[in-house]
């Protein structure tokens, strides 16, 4: 049975990009007769709002897309990443970590590819355990890890070049992304995950902490960032773009979803249309690889 998931950080509202990913991982699981379901992201402290992440997911019922069990809340999840930070340790995964932002900052590396990602340099490795006290990194393993992604065709890639070894729980307590996502993923039996482009780096990371945590390896799909008419980052616009403020500019939401449909290469022409009616047209290879571009008269 296919599980697909569509997992926001209820941070914003979710403008065209989002809700581009959320239809593209509704589709690709529904079109295989599978479920889909949605989980809230909120283990990123004081920038996750709980208002947000309602919002959020009135957005997704308006465009049609409900989740097939009750929506799982990552700050509800304590118990769950602790129990895997417990396992990590167990295998000698984990070590401290005393390096501070600003000590990372002034270790200058190019950013890596456009996402600005900087790899760890894995300086505190050779620290011994001291409890939950401090911050908790995960050692990785040498060597490059390779995955089929359902839009980009076999991926590889070394993770000690893109993120070094991870966080994965913080000094104040808090668990971090990584963590979180593969603990949850697991738990939800989830088989496909569809994101944004944006995480393609973080992926290799996540499949070795799969591996470490025996959790089964879901499939991926990564797909190109929507982006401004002239191909730049959305940025500040991204806000104008929601469900709600193209509303009031008179962009139905059936016109939003025939345009994200033909962005998904299930229709030719952009015609208002509804989910259901993109599913039979829904293939991974037809899916165009790379940004898109907004139309002029929604920016
Ligand atoms: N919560 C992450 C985000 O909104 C997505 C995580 C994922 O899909 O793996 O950027």
């Amino acid at each position: 049975m296919i599980i697909g998931r569509f997992a926001p950080s209820p941070t914003g509202i979710l403008h065209l990009g989002n809700l581009r990913t959320a239809l593209a991982s509704w589709l690709s699981a529904r079109s295989k007769g599978g479920r889909w379901i949605i989980r809230m992201e909120d283990v990123d402290g004081p920038r996750c709002r709980r208002e947000f992440g309602e919002q959020q997911l009135k957005d997704l019922a308006a465009m049609g897309m409900e989740s097939d069990s009750p929506v799982i809340w990552q700050s509800d999840r304590g118990d769950a990443y602790r129990e895997a930070i417990h396992t990590l340790h167990g295998l000698n995964r984990l070590y401290p970590c005393h390096c501070t932002r600003k000590d990372l900052q002034k270790l200058s590396s190019a950013p890596h590819e456009e996402d600005g990602l900087r790899p760890y340099p894995n300086l505190c490795r050779h620290r011994p355990w001291e409890g939950l006290e401090a911050a908790l990194r995960f050692r990785l393993t040498d060597g490059a890890m390779d995955w089929a992604d359902l839009a980009l065709g076999p991926q590889y890639d070394d993770p000690s070049t893109l993120t070094g070894d991870p966080l994965l729980f913080r000094r104040d307590g808090m668990f971090a992304y990584h963590l979180a996502v593969v603990v949850d993923d697991g738990f939800q039996g989830v088989t496909e995950i569809v994101r944004g482009m944006d995480l393609r780096g973080v992926t290799a990371t996540q499949i070795q902490l799969q591996e470490a945590l025996s959790v089964p390896r879901p499939a991926y799909a990564h797909l190109g960032l929507v982006t401004a008419p002239d191909g730049c980052r959305l940025g500040k616009r991204a806000g104008a773009l929601g469900l709600e403020a193209l509303r009031q500019r008179g962009i139905g939401t059936d016109e939003i979803i025939g345009w994200l449909g033909r962005s998904l290469g299930c229709i030719d022409h952009i015609e208002p249309c509804t989910i259901n009616e993109l599913t039979q047209h829904f293939q991974w290879s037809k899916v165009p690889i790379g940004k898109v571009a907004l139309p002029e008269s929604w920016s």
